[in-house]
């Protein structure tokens, strides 16, 4: 076969997700596309990998991703004609703790929702599937039936032959040495010749920081080295095996860290130890020209804790022998989730790489970097992989310590109240350090940290003390004296890492008009703009101020930088004769709120305190300039103080004291969450996503249907024809300990009819309340449904779509 010089997708990386992807792309009509592997077919982790396939996880999105791969590979071996070994075994997962079982009943839920019928067992239960097992000290356990483990390599094998059934090709020992934009196209060197082609993705798994960067992109990532154990022939589980004609189910002693996988007639065991080792991290110890089909030497020591446990747990294994050690490199990110999807700063670009759990992710993830390459969205929303969710604070020191934090506590609860201590202090406002006086607890948001509550002297600030899902802890009553503060004096938010674009310059406004579904703000006036793609679908929320009739700040939540910035970046023409950049490092903002923050402004600045409701001006505080912005997302009357990051600290000083005499106090992120809850004011990516059009979102009052055209127009506008299936509601719940989590499903009649997106305690209303999403023909207020807060069922009432406080905005206006 001659040697493919063009292609219009060239996949970098042969193991179990470039197979993925290239099969997807394939299947989607894409079929003139070419991976390319240095090595043979899954040379990488995908070699030494153990191939368990679970679908649970506690992210909807990752457990949507893990039961499309699971739904996958039960066909594959028959439509691609490639039999491969996939043991369906189940799973149990070993609870500990009552909060343990509150985290396993949230994922029945989910698994509910997405047609997997997941099950809490009792001790006893659990037995019953799992004879060997000690139960004594435990409080239950998860059985997923759909658990199983897959032989890595046939998987990958089958992939590939699917894809090449339909046409795309594959060319092993074909190293990718470089790239180069050439004519608005990729041209990629390999030893054997270059190659055209329009887009490129970065597959090369614990490679992919050595292949982005041929590309131009700092991969943000880190690799670990992670053992399991393989022992021996036990007879006793030879016998049971025989007897029963199956296999055990997969235990996962998640408290504990392993897991423990029948392996034949012997065991595998797989420890996630706390005390691990990243590898090649240090100028000692370089990352390897080529490591294919290789491992590291045993290290056994620090595992020995895990195989006392495990041997404690199924007494059975302390029979067996051990045969053999696999100890191979894995990729990690920051967060622990894979890169799938554009590739930050790089033109046809994209990522599909750094997978901790790429054999089980593998299938869902070559879905969804088929559909970014092909339609440039994806199904399902895919935030939580998104590589532009890690931006410039993601060096090498922070990779490895946020990877060894993830690895070893791979199995982790994440609490809403506890917030990670690795990789801390990357972006600092520049008050951090009378924020942190008054008591800040803190948490990084984009990098930047930020005050989520206020402790007083003598409260438990421990990390202990955040190991729970219920609302009360030493947090609830200061988080409650900071919303009073708001409601009835003033409380002032330091808010560092607003993301910010300047956009300036003839023709800005009508560029910006044809993006965002609404009006914009005439100049000396602020507004909320929503951004729609082509199906309706939202995209994204910004903040619109207008200075001037095309002079433009937006201003969008912190962990948007980059990837909002992608989005007006890719829609901007050719020709444009006005800038955009972003000015996101040379702000900073506070938020003062509440019926005394008039007062106090007046008498800090000589500003025009009566301008009304989103307005915006410019004023001197301190005898320094700062922008007054009429807008609060606590629902309060309020202003927005923006500022240039070296006056923040005089004017912040100065506000602080003239607050005083009128009882100002600091409120934290809990507080605001709380606020705006109450308010219905929607978060981006909880309430804003794009599993979600504007119409579901409730944002109609949003849409201009008289401008002649603007992106996502056309299908919202079939879609205000033929009705919406479900829609954003407020819901008041009459909830126990813990407010309702993303994605708690909603139930009517004995039948699931929606799901949260958000829910909070509101202090200013002493309720719970839910935002989400429900059955259209329900969101008529008071009708009656249920919320499942982890597993059990609480009355809720739909409030309609709005503010439970204050539904008028008379406070704001005030
Ligand atoms: C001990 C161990 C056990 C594991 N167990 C499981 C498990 O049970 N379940 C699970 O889901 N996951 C498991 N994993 C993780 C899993 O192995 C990986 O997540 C998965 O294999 C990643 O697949 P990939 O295709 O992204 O990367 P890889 O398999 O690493 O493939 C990347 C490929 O890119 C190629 N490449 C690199 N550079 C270039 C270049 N310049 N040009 C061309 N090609 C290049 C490499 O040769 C390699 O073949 C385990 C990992 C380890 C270490």
């Amino acid at each position: 076969m001659e040697f493919p010089t063009a292609a219009r997708v060239v996949i970098v990386g042969g193991g179990a997700v470039g197979a993925s992807a290239l099969y997807h792309l394939a299947k989607a009509g894409w079929t003139d596309c070419l991976l390319i592997e240095k090595n043979e077919l899954t040379a990488g982790s995908t070699w030494h990998a153990a191939g368990n396939v679970p679908t649970f996880s506690s992210s909807w999105s990752i457990m949507n991703m893990q039961r499309y791969s699971a739904e996958l590979y039960r066909g594959l071996g028959e439509v691609v004609d490639y039999p491969m070994n996939y043991h369906v075994t189940g799973s149990v997962r070993l609870g500990h703790t009552k909060e343990r079982l509150q985290e396993f009943r949230r994922v029945v839920g989910m698994g509910r929702y997405q047609g997997l019928e997941l099950d809490v067992l009792g001790p006893n239960e659990l037995r019953g599937r799992y004879p060997f097992v000690e139960t004594h000290d435990l409080t239950g356990a998860l059985y997923d039936p759909y658990d199983g483990d897959i032989d890595p390599a046939q998987l990958t094998q089958a992939l590939a032959r699917g894809a090449r059934q339909l046409g795309a090709r594959i060319e092993r020992f074909c190293p990718m040495t470089g790239a180069r934009r050439e004519n608005g196209e990729w041209v990629i060197e390999t030893p054997k010749g270059t190659i055209r082609c329009e887009y490129v993705v970065n597959a090369a798994g614990y490679y992919a920081r050595e292949v982005g960067r041929m590309l131009g992109r700092d991969v943000p990532m880190m690799v670990m080295s992670h053992q399991y154990l393989l022992f021996d022939t036990i007879p006793e589980l030879a016998e049971w095996t025989e007897e029963s004609g199956h296999k055990l189910p997969l235990l996962r002693d998640v408290d504990s860290s392993y897991y423990l996988r029948q392996e034949k007639t012997g065991f595998n065991l797989g420890p996630y130890e706390r005390n691990c080792r990243a590898h090649w991290a240090t100028p000692e110890d370089p990352f390897p020209e080529d490591f294919s089909f290789q491992l590291f030497p045993d290290d056994l020591e620090r595992l020995e804790w895990h195989i006392a446990d495990a041997m404690a747990r199924v007494p059975l294994l302390a029979e067996a022998k051990l045969a053999k050690v696999i100890n191979g490199p894995i990729p990690y990110t920051p967060d622990g989730n894979p890169l799938i999807g554009p590739m930050p700063g790089v033109p046809n670009a994209f990522e599909a790489c750094v997978f901790t759990f790429g054999i089980c992710q593998a299938g869902g993830a070559g879905k969804v970097l088929a559909e970014w390459v092909t339609e440039g969205r994806t199904e399902w929303d895919m935030w939580s992989c998104d590589p532009r969710r890690f931006t410039d604070y993601c060096d090498d020191d922070y990779c490895v310590e946020k990877g060894m934090e993830v690895y070893g506590h791979e199995y982790a609860m994440h609490f809403p109240k506890h917030y990670w201590p690795a990789g801390r202090d990357r972006k600092r406002s520049p008050i951090h350090d009378r924020i942190a006086a008054l008591g800040a607890q803190f948490k990084p948001f984009n990098g930047w940290e930020r005050s989520m509550w206020f402790a007083k002297p003598g409260d438990d600030t421990s990390e202990a003390a955040t190991q729970t899902w219920e609302r009360d802890g030493p947090w609830a009553p200061r988080i409650e004296e900071e919303c009073l503060a708001v409601r009835d004096a003033a409380g002032i938010l330091d808010l560092p890492g607003f993301s910010r674009y300047r956009l300036k310059g003839p023709g800005a406004r009508a560029w910006l008009d044809r993006l965002v579904t609404g009006q914009l703000p005439a100049p000396g006036r602020i507004g909320l703009a929503y951004f729609a793609d082509d199906q309706g679908r939202i995209v994204t929320e910004m903040s619109v101020m207008a200075l001037d009739e095309d002079f433009f700040f937006l201003i969008t939540a912190g962990a948007a930088q980059w990837h909002d910035l992608d989005w007006l970046r890719a829609h901007l023409p050719p020709d444009a004769a006005f800038s955009l950049d972003d000015v996101t490092d040379a702000f900073s903002c506070q938020i003062l709120a509440g019926p005394r923050s008039r007062d106090i402004l007046a008498s800090v600045t000589e500003g025009d305190l009566r301008k009304p409701w989103l307005t915006h001006q410019s004023a001197q505080i301190a005898g320094r300039w700062c922008q007054l912005v009429r807008i609060s997302f606590t629902g309060e009357l309020g202003w927005e103080i923006h500022s240039k990051v070296e006056d923040t600290p005089a004017i912040f000083d100065a506000v602080w004291q003239a607050g005083q005499p009128h009882g100002l106090k600091p409120f934290g992120m809990e507080a605001l969450d709380s606020l705006r809850v109450e308010k219905a004011y929607r978060a981006w990516k909880g309430d804003l996503s794009t599993d979600y059009t504007i119409l579901e979102g409730g944002l109609d009052r949003f849409v201009d249907w008289s401008k002649p055209d603007f992106k996502g127009k056309p299908a919202l506008e079939r879609q205000r024809q033929q009705g919406v299936g479900k829609r954003f509601v407020t819901l008041l719940v009459d909830a126990g300990d813990c407010d309702a989590p993303y994605m708690s499903t909603l139930w009517h009649d004995g039948k699931v009819v929606g799901e949260t997106t958000s829910g909070n305690w509101g202090y200013r209303t002493g309720r719970s309340i839910a935002l989400g999403m429900l059955r259209a023909d329900l969101t008529e207020p008071s009708t009656k449904v249920e919320v499942e807060i982890f597993g059990e069922r609480f009355p809720a009432m739909v409030h309609g779509d709005g503010a439970v406080w204050d539904p008028e905005n008379e406070r704001p206006r005030a």
